[in-house]
């Protein structure tokens, strides 16, 4: 089959750089700078060169047509799907969270489902004065801070919404995942010159620190933060004094009441709460089943991959899975125990002497709502049932567990009463009805795809237009054509 003159020029550079001397990485090693001998473009020692770098690539996309900037989209989506099962195993490889099969459907849901230029609307207003323009601009360059958990699919989610609305982006990815964000990256950026756009149009750190985030909150080229992560970075990043959208933590409860098609309610459950091993901020956290249904939804997950362990045992595996930190303020609370998130539900019972099969999926547990595992945001495939008797005490814990993120919640039902009362009380960004948590972002469920929910801020599920700015232009007592 012949080359097309991109696939030559990229064979090139490739061959070009080996000579220079990249050092070919070790099979199965990460490094944030380079894949396979491949070195990648965009990545700086220092933030302000890639600040720098962002900008004189926010310059060159001002200066293309939304056409050309949509070759360029399309051209990060096609790379994304051919892609994405070298993103998803170095995902897991490196942050040691998550599952292959699940993290490449998620880079494909990015590819398929982010919405690009056509997302960036003109809105005009006429009257007896004339005609008023409003048009959505790029802020210039985005300064934007990207969790472990999702790592080069929200680098590259934010990057088709950032980039379809003209900006240029920096990142200051996770530390625990710059490889794979760095390969994201760099995919954008090899997207990009291979369509005609510029040299580097999106940069990242070599080494990302609190450091480096601070030099590009601070930086008077940055015009817009975006930060994806949990409590504490969405706090620093909304006291930056610049304009910021904030997508934080949740702790997704599911409501069961005596309704619900309880088959497809345990399938449901089991399906969202264990997607990438429940990594996905919008994934179930803790249920509130009413009592009279409570036995046969437990069985029902059981038919679909949870082991049930009894209370001393979940009691036993929240010692591990939860540590204790001491805070700047002296005080000791619990926090995640990082060497359990993400991970499989078998390794998880593994550490509390428990041997399963590969079929086990999650590990159910019947709790109080003041338990550990209610409370605490875990991101790993364990699921707390909390018997509750009726809808009232349903909506009030299940809304109290929630802790007013506003961020996700889910709901098993037919009532529409119950429906509605939920959805009311709870205010979240994303409510989903009788389906899997994911769902909410576009798979299996109508709407488009993000990564960053941006509940705090109020942008909601974000795409390009979140990443604009509006501009009225105002002309007096002409261009009306009636
Ligand atoms: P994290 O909060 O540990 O880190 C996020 C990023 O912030 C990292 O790059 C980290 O180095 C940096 N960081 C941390 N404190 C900082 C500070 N004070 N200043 C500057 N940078 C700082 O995130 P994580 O553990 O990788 O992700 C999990 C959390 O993110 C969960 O709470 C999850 O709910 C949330 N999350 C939310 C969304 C959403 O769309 N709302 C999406 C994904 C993850």
């Amino acid at each position: 089959m012949a080359m097309t003159e991109n696939q030559v020029r990229e064979l090139v550079s490739q061959v070009l750089e080996r000579m220079q001397g990249a050092p070919a990485a070790a099979a199965g090693s990460w490094d944030s700078t380079q894949y396979n001998g491949r070195k990648f473009i965009g990545i700086y020692d220092d933030m302000n060169d890639a600040i720098k770098a962002a900008e004189a690539g926010y310059r060159a996309v001002r200066a293309m047509s939304v056409e050309q900037r949509e070759k360029l989209i399309t051209e990060i989506r096609r790379l994304t799907r051919e892609e994405a099962p070298i993103m998803a195993k170095l995902g897991v490889e490196e942050t040691g969270m998550g599952r292959v099969d699940h993290k490449k459907a998620k880079h494909l849901l990015v590819a398929d489902k982010t919405p690009g230029t056509e997302d960036i609307i003109s809105a005009a207003k006429t009257g007896d004065n004339g005609l008023t323009l409003v048009e959505m601009a790029p802020f210039g360059v985005v300064g934007a801070i990207t969790p472990s958990t999702n790592p080069s699919e929200t680098v590259i989610c934010n990057s088709i919404g950032m980039i379809a609305a003209g900006n240029g982006v920096v990142f200051n990815p996770h530390p625990n995942a710059i490889a794979t964000s760095n390969y994201a990256v760099d995919l954008v950026n090899r997207a990009c010159k291979a369509a005609g756009g510029p040299e580097v149009l999106v940069c990242s750190m070599v080494k990302p620190t609190m450091e480096s985030a601070a030099v590009m909150q601070s930086h008077p080229s940055i015009r817009l933060l975006v930060c994806t992560g949990g409590p504490g970075v969405v706090r620093a990043v909304l006291s930056s004094g610049k304009k910021a959208i904030g997508a934080g933590a949740g702790n997704p409860p599911v409501i069961v009441d005596d309704t619900a098609d309880i088959a497809k309610a345990g399938k449901d459950i089991i399906d969202g709460c264990t997607f990438d091993n429940n990594l996905p901020c919008i994934a179930e956290k803790e249920v509130f089943a009413f009592r009279n249904i409570a036995d046969t939804l437990i069985a029902n997950m059981q038919k679909n991959g949870a082991y049930l362990i009894n209370k001393a045992q979940a009691d036993l595996l929240a010692s591990i899975v939860l540590v204790e930190k001491t805070d700047k303020s002296g005080k000791v609370r619990k926090i995640v125990n990082r060497d359990c998130v993400g991970r499989d539900a078998k390794v998880l019972l593994a550490k509390i002497g428990v041997t399963v099969s590969d079929d086990i999926r999650c590990i159910i547990c019947e709790t109080d709502f003041n338990h550990e595992f209610v409370q605490e945001e875990l991101m790993m495939p364990i699921l707390p049932i909390v018997r509750v008797d009726n809808i009232d005490e349903a909506i009030d814990l299940a809304c109290k567990a929630e802790h007013g993120n506003r961020h996700t919640a889910h709901m098993h039902s037919k009532n529409i009463d119950n429906l509605s009362r939920f959805a009311r009380a709870v205010e979240t960004t994303i409510f989903v009805k009788n389906a899997p948590s994911y769902a909410g972002i576009g798979f299996g469920g109508e709407g488009h795809a993000t990564f960053t929910i941006a509940g705090p801020t109020g942008e909601g599920i974000t795409s390009a237009r979140s990443f604009t700015r509006q501009r009225r232009c105002v002309m007096a007592d002409s261009f009306r054509i009636i």
